[in-house]
Order: structure tokens, then C-alpha cells, then sequence
């Protein structure tokens, strides 16, 4: 496994791997990596001659200052972890990724008005700077994001489109734990006890596919009142959209793809998650 540390060093492995004719996938991850990032990996590893990994924590991608500070960082732990299933890790330094502001604007349209960006501004022009970045630097044949950030996965696939770029951009599903939590970074910053209760937005989730047949604003209802009733939870949203378009749903049949995205804080910690209806 190689480690690298400079763009320049990074565009030339990549382009030294292209030259041999050998297929790049990529895997983006701001790191405190678990088995959710290691799914991303497995499945690049199988699909791809060599494996990029990037370790970076973005800080144009947050809005909350407060949310970047407190971001677990543990790279030496991450290395250890993912060395098994990666050829080259891109761990830079702010300075080397952002030598002076980034001024890139992006324009994902209506995608980026709901849920995500309408509670974090900036973020997703944030999440296309780093991302449109690495795909230029690295030229992967795939790129692997999980569904967990649907809206950041639709909106990736979007900009790909936008640019006309060759990679191709893989879903993978949702890991959780075994009490049905999505595995997040943000876990770690969880109390033992709000970790439990955490394991209740899922557990939500998939009672309210019990209402699949009832109009979408009764599930929508039933998970907000219940998310609600949760003492320490506050709810940031719960919309139910168009799989492609990210825009509410009101009638079931008029979508081919529905799902359900939900962010809310537990105690402190902003978590996201999301269920399919269709
Ligand atoms: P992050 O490090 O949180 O930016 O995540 C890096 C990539 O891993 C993103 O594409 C995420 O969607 C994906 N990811 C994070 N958590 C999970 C999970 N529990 N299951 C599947 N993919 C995940």
C-alpha cells in the first residue's frame, strides 16, 4: 500500500497506473472509517485493478464549524483497517488539497435545494469541490459512494453528468449495525445511551413501510410523530421524494423510485438515514 500525500504525487500515480492500461476505482471518505467504508472498498477492490482511497475532512463541505472541529480524526487506526483492500491512500493536508480558497461554484439546481442543502447551506457545492477535484486528479473508471447520503450520491451522479466525465459513479447499499443503526463516523461521537436510542430512527423506518398503501402524507406523519415522541431527538426533516428528482412525493404511483430521507439530532449528533418505499 502506498501512501501519498501531494496532489502532484497523486496525479502521478494515477496517471502511471493509467499508462499500464489498469483500472482505477476510487473511494472517497473523510475517514473514522467502519465497515460501511469497507463495503465501498471490498466491492471497489473486486471491480478494479487498483484501488485509490482518499482520507480527507473536508472543510468546505461543513457549514457548522462546530460539527468540523469535533469530526473524528484517527488515520493510523484508518490505515490499519482498510491496508488489507486498498493499493493507494490519499491523505492530504488542507493547505495541499485548498493552497488558496476554492472559488468553484456548482450549480445542481432544484437536487440541491431540499433536504441536506436546504439545512446546510454550501455543503454540496462544498462535497462537488473535493469530489470534481479528486475524479480530476485520479481519472477512476468508478467511483464508489454509499446511499446513506442519497442526496450526496444523486447529486455526484448529476455532476458527472454535468461534466461530461467518464467515471462511472457505483451506489452501494446502506451497512448497519446490528441493531439496524446506519453505520456513521459520527457514531463515535454518540453516548453509550444515546446509541441505543439511535437504533430507533431505523426502527421507525421500516414500521412506516407497514403504511405503504396509505397516502404518503400519513407515513410522513407517522414519522415525524414518532421521531417526536423520542426524548433527545430533534428532527431536522423527514421528506419522502422522487429518487432522481429528490423532490416530495405526493402521489405513489407518479414515481418509479420513492424513498424516505430523515435527519434529525440525537443529543448533539446530527445523523442521516433513509428507507425505500419503491
Ligand atoms: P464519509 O467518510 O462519511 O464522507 O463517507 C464516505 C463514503 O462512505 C460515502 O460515499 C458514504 O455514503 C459512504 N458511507 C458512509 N457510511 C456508510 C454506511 N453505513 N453504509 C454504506 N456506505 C456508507
Amino acid at each position: 500500500m502506498l501512501l501519498v500525500k501531494t496532489v502532484e504525487e497523486l496525479k502521478d500515480v494515477a496517471f502511471r497506473i493509467k499508462s499500464t492500461n489498469r483500472s482505477i476505482g476510487l473511494v472517497p471518505t473523510m475517514g473514522a472509517l467502519h465497515n460501511g467504508h469497507l463495503s465501498l472498498l471490498k466491492r471497489a477492490k473486486q471491480e478494479n485493478e487498483v484501488v485509490i482511497c482518499s482520507i480527507f475532512v473536508n472543510p468546505v463541505q461543513f457549514n457548522n464549524p462546530d460539527d468540523l472541529a469535533k469530526y473524528p480524526r484517527d488515520i493510523e487506526g484508518d490505515i490499519k483497517l482498510i491496508e488489507p483492500y486498498v493499493d493507494v491512500v490519499f491523505a492530504p493536508t488542507a493547505d495541499e488539497v485548498f493552497p488558496e480558497p476554492p472559488k468553484e461554484h456548482y450549480d445542481f439546481g432544484m437536487l440541491e435545494r431540499v433536504m441536506e442543502g436546504a439545512f446546510r447551506p454550501g455543503h454540496f457545492n462544498g462535497v462537488g469541490i473535493i469530489v470534481k477535484r479528486l475524479l480530476d486528479w485520479t481519472n477512476p473508471d468508478k467511483a464508489y459512494f454509499g446511499e446513506k447520503d442519497f442526496q450526496q450520491l444523486v447529486i455526484i451522479k448529476s455532476m458527472v453528468k454535468q461534466f461530461g466525465l467518464k467515471t462511472q459513479i457505483v451506489p452501494c447499499p446502506i451497512v448497519r449495525e446490528e441493531s439496524g443503526l446506519a453505520l456513521s463516523s459520527r457514531n463515535q461521537r454518540l453516548s453509550p445511551e444515546d446509541r441505543k436510542k439511535a437504533a430507533d430512527i431505523h426502527r421507525i423506518l421500516e414500521e412506516s413501510l407497514k403504511l405503504k398503501e396509505e397516502p404518503i402524507s400519513i407515513i410522513k406523519e407517522f414519522v415525524v410523530n414518532e421521531i417526536n415522541k423520542i426524548d433527545g431527538f430533534k428532527l431536522d426533516y423527514y421528506e419522502i421524494v422522487d429518487d432522481q428528482t429528490l423532490q416530495n412525493v405526493e402521489f405513489y404511483d407518479l414515481s418509479e423510485g420513492i424513498i424516505g430521507c430523515i435527519a434529525v439530532y440525537v443529543g448533539e449528533v446530527r445523523l442521516i438515514d433513509n428507507i425505500r418505499y419503491k
